[in-house]
């Protein structure tokens, strides 16, 4: 069977979903071959999770550096296994990072990339959902290596049998002048809760909820849930919810079991980053909100009205 790259995500000693759902959609193409890239010693503890989601081999690409630096160690490591085991595919999650890893390794290694699928399909084609959500498209890579990133929460993380045999893959040192150097890490605002592009369930806000301190309504409701808190562009530019919360075009996509948009009308570029999620469930008191034409579940109602209750019925069935 043809042998697939996937591109391991972890941080802080724990993998993160998105690996299982990168390769359970590597395993439609092939035999998934997870790449570790990480200080010493990152794999060993990853290796049982990867055969349980059908890792049939691991690549251990471990050095001092891989922890230093953004991106270059995991380009090198999945260019250098590339090169010896001329895979069908290679395969990461279509995070911020896993974004640029996939540009830069389909340049490198002159293939073609195939950005941000939300299905892959056994005869190599991928699903996008393009301008908004308006559109499916089936794109497949007509020459070179095909480099795939998938959209979280987009694949759902399916368990398979694997083997998880070691290898070791040497890396060659990163140039620091030619690479990002990570100089620090600070938690974020709301670290408790789980990361935007990977929650089950997202409770965004908008320009509807007025205000910074009004935005409380907004997170009693998604704690409740154990959900992430997403916001509009008009929230976050109006100064009411940090940036890096921000959901659509020009702020992170995410495509979660649950998303729950108060007070958002539904802009094209806002459906953008959230039109995939599974189940849609809009509050807005104008019923011809726009956001209604793609929810499953709508509420015509005053934000402020609907989600404390709706937070105290969650709280009651707990
Ligand atoms: P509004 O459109 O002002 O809607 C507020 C809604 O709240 C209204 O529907 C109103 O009826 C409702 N409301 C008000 N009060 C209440 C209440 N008490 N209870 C219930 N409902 C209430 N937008 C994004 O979100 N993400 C992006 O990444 C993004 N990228 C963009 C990129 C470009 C190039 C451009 C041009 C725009 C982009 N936008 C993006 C902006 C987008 O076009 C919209 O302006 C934005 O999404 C609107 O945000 P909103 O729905 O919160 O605000």
């Amino acid at each position: 069977m043809a042998e697939v790259l996937v591109l391991v995500d972890h941080l802080n000693g724990e993998l993160k979903k998105t690996t299982f759902e990168a390769l359970t959609a590597a395993r439609e193409l092939g035999e998934p071959s997870a790449v570790v890239v990480g200080t010493p010693g990152t794999a060993g503890k990853f290796k049982e999770a990867l055969a349980s989601y059908g890792a049939a081999k691991v690549y251990v690409a471990e050095s001092e550096d891989a922890g230093n630096y953004l991106v270059t160690p995991k380009v090198d490591a999945l260019a250098a296994v590339a090169g010896s085991a001329s895979p069908a595919a290679v395969v990461v999650s279509a995070s911020a990072e896993g974004k640029e890893v996939a540009g830069r390794l389909a340049a490198r290694l002159g293939g073609t990339l195939l950005y941000d699928a939300v299905g892959v399909n056994s005869d190599g084609s991928i699903e996008q959902s393009i301008f908004g959500g308006a559109y499916s498209v089936k794109s497949k890579a007509a020459k070179g290596l095909p480099v795939i990133s998938v959209r979280p929460g987009a694949v759902e993380a399916v368990e398979a049998e694997g083997a998880a045999a070691e290898e070791t893959v040497e890396l060659p040192a990163t140039d620091p002048a030619k690479s990002a150097k990570i100089t620090g890490v600070e938690p974020v605002v709301g670290g408790d809760r789980p990361e935007l592009t990977e929650a089950s369930i997202v409770v965004s806000g908008g320009r509807g909820v007025g205000s910074a301190e009004k935005f409380e309504v907004v997170e009693k409701l998604a704690d409740s849930l154990g959900a992430a808190v997403g916001a509009s562009r008009a929230a976050v530019d109006s100064g009411y919810y940090p940036a890096q919360f921000q959901v659509g075009q020009t702020g992170k996509t995410v495509s979660p079991q649950l998303y729950v948009a108060l007070g958002i009308s539904g802009a094209i570029q806002h459906r953008a980053g959230m039109q995939t999620s599974k189940t849609i469930v809009a509050v807005n008191k104008d019923p011809e909100a726009p956001i209604f034409e793609i929810a499953d579940f709508g509420v015509v109602g005053d934000l402020f009205n609907v989600a404390p209750q709706l937070t105290d019925e969650v709280a009651k069935r707990k």
